[in-house]
């Protein structure tokens, strides 16, 4: 096929694959296959690859380390470009830092805090790239990455590349316009609170010590973290409350479905077992859902995003 050899002729770092399982790329291990699957980990190289996909009108979607995604058993109909690299690309000048969008969160944390560059402790051992925290505006104990975000590359589904500021992106709880548009994270500049090296290993000590205690470890239980966004406060005096707090007044933790259940530890993270399917994953998110519903009154949000189709009799979902 004579675009799958145009796109490999860009870059040797790029690896092509035809009918690829999906369930091999998200932390959630479900998912049927992709028709084409182009791990490219090269920002310079991405325009080109999205303008030939646009001129092959071959629709695509962009992933990171998958690990906020549950693709469907059925699979995609589209391309997918997965934007991911092992190695760090990050330089810093005081405590402005530049980053790769491909580069870790995780590695990105490490490198602020063994540098004294600034303080992003609060995305230690998050899962995922930089690229997939901006579009998420991924973060933890009321802190999120866009805080300090100054501004972004951006490749837009046209092919073009803009640089857009911290305002342009709309950042708010988990979400970015980002979500949105579906333009790319190629890189981004961050501004980061000045702290001491001492402080910032502790800090992220203690962070990770709380992690290791409340979340499963998603290289040995597959999962994609928190399912439902946190309750959003009904006045300015009050705090967005925890949806796992609901969850486990409802008496979600003993719901199951087929090889999905609920993490005993976190009544708000669902893991899959051997044979678990992404249609057992919708259908306890569905009965999550129903419990905080009757008892509470409430309606939870998903926070994961369901890719492809799953079995509904929801109305408005997705
Ligand atoms: C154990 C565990 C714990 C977690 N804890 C947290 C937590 O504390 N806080 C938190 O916020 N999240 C948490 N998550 C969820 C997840 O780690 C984050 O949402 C992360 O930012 C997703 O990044 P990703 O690269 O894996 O994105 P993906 O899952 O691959 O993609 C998610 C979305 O981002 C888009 N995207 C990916 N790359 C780019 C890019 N370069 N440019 C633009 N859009 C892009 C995708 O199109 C998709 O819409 C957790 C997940 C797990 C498994």
């Amino acid at each position: 096929m004579k675009l799958l050899s145009e796109i490999k002729s860009l870059s040797s770092a790029i690896t092509i694959s035809e009918n690829k399982p999906l369930s091999e790329c998200t932390s959630f291990r479900l998912g049927g296959l992709c028709p084409l699957f182009i791990d490219n980990p090269s920002a310079e190289v991405f325009p080109e690859i999205i303008r030939l996909l646009n001129k092959s009108r071959m629709p695509f979607l962009v992933i990171g380390q998958g690990s906020n995604l549950v693709v469907s058993d059925s699979g995609l109909d589209c391309a997918v470009i997965r934007f991911l690299s092992e190695t760090p690309l990050i330089q810093s000048d005081k405590n402005r830092v530049t980053v790769s969008g491909n580069t870790l969160l995780e590695s990105l944390a490490r490198f602020t805090s063994e540098n004294a560059v600034g303080d992003l402790s609060t995305c230690s051992g998050i899962p995922g790239t930089v690229g997939g925290g901006i579009a998420g505006n991924a973060g933890a104990f009321g802190r999120q990455i866009g805080d300090y975000l100054v501004s972004a590359e951006i490749l837009c589904p046209d092919g073009h590349v803009q640089t857009v500021n911290h305002e342009e992106l709309d950042f708010s709880y988990r979400h970015s316009r980002l979500k949105e548009t579906g333009e790319i994270v190629l890189s981004a500049v961050f501004e980061l609170p000045a702290a001491n090296r001492e402080i910032l290993q502790t800090e992220r000590k203690r962070i990770l010590e709380f992690r290791r205690k409340h979340h499963p470890d998603w290289h040995a239980i597959p999962c994609a973290g928190s399912i439902f966004r946190n309750i959003e406060p009904t006045s300015a005096a009050e705090r967005r409350k925890a949806a796992g707090y609901f969850l486990e007044e409802a008496g979600a933790r003993k719901l199951s479905v087929g090889g999905a259940r609920i993490y005993e530890k976190h009544a708000n993270v669902i893991i899959a077992d051997k044979g678990c399917t992404a249609q057992d994953v919708w259908e306890l998110s569905k009965q999550m859902i129903h419990a905080v519903k009757v008892k509470f009154d409430i309606e939870l949000t998903r926070e994961v995003q369901f890719l492809g189709k799953f079995e509904k009799n929801e109305s408005g979902e997705l």
